[in-house]
């Protein structure tokens, strides 16, 4: 029985007297300790290493049929078998609520809207309303979730006053699943683009994984969308993953759009009822689109038939807490596990998934250049030191943002720190305010105008003066997003200046009036971290400008120049979307470094290649694997010497070819008033570290030592700070 417990194992009990013994998959509700808890059969045995005094009985079983199908079942067992997560708690963090309470798994029947006969009299319906009747003659039923979908904005209420005018009614849904159907009619492929779609088509049916390398724009959402429409029309199922940031109303409305289909889509805004809803729809196949992002990779289907993962790069597929899986490498495992193909796409891959395809283990497709009218931007380097500059802008780029608004484009500033200012320090005697909790430097805000620590979210009011010497002389050194905003604003001001990260877009009515604003088209200034970045799409951006390309070259984290690379791609793939060329301008103090040389004039796929030979050499990822221990208390000597322990244990047990670096207090030595330390395990197989990290965690389960600190193993560690 899998158990929502922290230990590493699964429980025995007796079945329930005179009811038929449940089989692997169903939940059953036992007792556990003092309490009753929802636990999960995941395998019958006709002994027990639990003395019969000590074995207790089942109380009830909760599914007439098992919850979780024999494959659901394996994959969440081969997840907590790779990732060393206890498998009652990785089964527990990705159920949808009410399963995990134990209550039943129903459908509520389903409503959907549907157009009446009558004609819309007197006062015609306006813009919004007459779309959605149009959506509703053409897709015939949909519900309220898919007409939102493809309005892009909620449409209940407008529901509501068409069914008051008699125009539309809602009813009870068919049971029996529809057929999906293509809508709209494909976009006519280039070449390239044919040449890719046609290499997926053939081969063999049964599991494939395919890389498909495609610049921003070059059409890979088209690719995924025809390739989805062959899968649709044999009455197989799809299963879309891709990152937080681009779940959006926009990526939902595309798929709407295109097929008259039943789409669940996973997003944070459900509720825990239409979450289950989902799930239960997939698991019986009246779903034909499962989206979502990466728990969505646990998502039951009757009948699966290809997986895509968009922007298969982003760090968002790794969970950082809890249960550490990649989204991305759960999903090419049950894509095996199935036996049907996978499709990974990106434009700027991860080094681990372009060295399999190079190594032919991956199919691997290239789109070099944009679809349609779009041609890529040209980038180029402005060196820092032989420019003037003020707030990070240089006088170049002053010119150029002034010259891109004449002529009526909108302009996108990179710059990836929020907030005013990194630091606040005494001009006097060179005091720094600093978070206690994280020991790092305070960020100063000023909208509201505070001092907020970015790591453990803590909050102190501005100091009027310095409290180590009384000094007013309080200056605020570095640049953010704020600062940089309010400059422009001062350079330029007839045009909008809007700031677009995670400060200005905590409510998302104004991040929606924002967008509003900059999709309308008047040129404009964009301000954003990383958030802009991802995913959005500005038809009418014709300059993007990289504040600071030097904090992604010069860092300890071997994977820093990896996201450098993918992040100012993707900013600058955010330049001419539409007919307007576009360019980007990074500025660095370093324009010689030879990774920034080669990036700009070679472009990602060659800068990829490159970093790939320098792991090679340097026995990195992905030419090794890496295991991190990592131990954390609020007494500074305690994560350490635990981990000296466990260091001692592999000393005495680890198979040849684990090397051990460590302990060392983590770069993050303390965060949010906790000490932190790490042990980092590597070795060129996976299977050995596999194998120490399963007995590791027996030894330390068994060590009362342990539970001093809190403590947790990360496979495949994304985070080293
Ligand atoms: P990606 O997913 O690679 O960023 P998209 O599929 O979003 O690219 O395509 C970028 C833009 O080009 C979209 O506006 C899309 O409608 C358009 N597009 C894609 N393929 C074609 C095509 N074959 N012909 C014309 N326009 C296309
Ligand atoms: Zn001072
Ligand atoms: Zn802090």
């Amino acid at each position: 029985m899998a158990i929502p417990s922290p230990l590493h194992r699964s429980f025995d009990y007796l079945p329930l007297p005179g009811v038929v013994t449940p089989r692997p998959g169903t939940r059953v509700r036992v007792p556990f300790g003092n309490k009753s808890v929802v636990g999960i059969v995941v395998g019958l045995s006709t002994h027990t290493e639990v003395p019969a005094d000590k074995l207790r009985a089942a109380e009830q079983v909760l599914d007439s049929e098992p919850l979780l199908g024999e494959s659901l079942l394996a994959l969440y067992r081969w997840a907590s078998q790779h990732y060393l997560f206890p498998l009652g708690l990785a089964l527990q963090t990705s159920l949808p609520k009410p399963l995990r309470e134990g209550e039943p798994p129903t459908l509520a029947t389903a409503l959907v809207w549907e157009r009446t006969e009558a004609q819309a009299s007197g006062r015609p319906p306006g813009a919004s309303a007459q779309q959605l009747l149009d959506c509703l003659q053409r897709y015939q039923r949909l519900s309220s979730g898919e007409c939102s979908a493809l309005l892009g904005k909620p449409a209940r209420p407008l529901l509501t006053a068409l069914q008051r005018r008699g125009l539309v009614r809602e009813i009870a849904a068919q049971t029996a699943p529809r057929e999906a159907r293509q809508l709209e009619a494909a976009l006519t492929l280039n070449p390239e683009q044919a040449e890719a779609l046609a290499a997926l088509r053939q081969g063999p049916s049964g599991f494939r994984c395919s890389l498909l390398e495609g610049v921003t724009g070059s059409g890979k959402t088209e690719i995924y969308l025809q390739l989805i429409a062959d899968v649709l029309s044999t009455g197989r199922q799809v299963l879309v993953l891709v990152p937080e940031i681009t779940l959006t109303p926009q990526t939902i409305a595309r798929f709407a759009r295109r097929f008259q289909a039943r789409i669940i889509a996973f997003h944070s805004g459900l509720t825990d009822k239409q979450r289950l809803q989902g799930w239960l729809e997939a698991a019986n196949g009246s779903a034909h689109i499962v989206i979502g992002t990466r728990s969505a990779v646990f998502t039951p289907l009757a009948r699966p038939g290809l997986i895509v993962v968009d922007e298969e790069h982003d760090d968002s597929y790794k969970q950082q807490d809890g249960f550490r899986y990649s989204g991305r490498d759960v999903a090419v495992y049950r894509a095996r596990q199935l036996d049907i193909p996978i499709l990974l796409g990106s434009a700027t891959p991860s080094l681990e998934s372009l060295h399999n395809a190079l190594q032919a283990r991956y199919q691997l497709l290239t789109l070099k250049r944009r679809a349609g009218p779009a041609s890529l931007p040209d980038i180029g380097v402005l060196d820092m030191k032989l420019q003037p500059a003020e707030a990070g802008i240089s006088a170049g780029l002053q010119q150029r943002i002034a010259a891109t608004l004449a002529s009526n484009g909108q302009v996108l500033v990179f710059l990836n720190r929020r907030g005013f200012a990194p630091l606040l320090r005494c001009g006097h005697c060179g005091w720094i305010a600093e978070c206690q909790r994280c020991e790092r430097s305070f960020t100063l805000h000023q909208q509201p105008a505070q001092l907020r620590c970015h790591h453990c979210d803590g909050q102190r009011a501005l100091p009027r003066s310095c409290p180590q010497c009384r000094s007013h002389d309080l200056e605020a050194v570095g640049l953010g997003t704020e600062r940089s905003a309010e400059y422009l604003q001062a350079c330029f001001p007839d045009y909008p200046v809007l700031r677009i990260d995670r400060d200005s877009t905590r409510s998302a009515k104004k991040f929606t009036e924002t967008m509003d604003i900059v999709q309308g088209g008047v040129p404009c200034i964009l301000v954003g971290t990383q958030m802009l970045a991802k995913g959005h799409h500005f038809p009418r951006v014709t300059l993007v400008a990289v504040l600071d390309a030097d904090g992604g070259l010069f860092s300890a984290d071997f994977r820093a120049q990896e996201n450098f690379g993918q992040l100012l791609m993707q900013v600058a793939g955010r330049a001419g979307r539409a007919e307007s060329p576009g360019s980007v301008v990074v500025q660095s103090f370093h324009p010689e470094h030879p990774a920034l040389r080669y990036l700009v004039m070679e472009g990602y796929g060659a800068f990829a290649r490159q970093l790939l030979s320098e792991r090679r050499s340097g026995g990195l990822p992905p030419f090794s694997h890496f295991l991190l221990l990592r131990a954390e208390a609020a007494r500074r000597d305690l994560p350490l010497q635990f981990l000296l322990q466990a260091a001692e244990l592999l000393q005495r047990e680890a198979p040849r070819g684990v090397s051990c670096h460590g302990p060392l207090p983590s770069p993050f030595g303390k965060k949010a008033g906790v000490y932190r330390a790490q042990l980092l395990l590597q070795a060129a197989r996976r299977a050995p570290l596999q194998q120490v990290g399963a007995s590791l965690l027996s030894a330390l389960e068994q060590d009362s030592a342990a539970r001093k600190v809190r403590w947790f193993i990360d496979v495949d560690p994304l985070d080293f700070s």
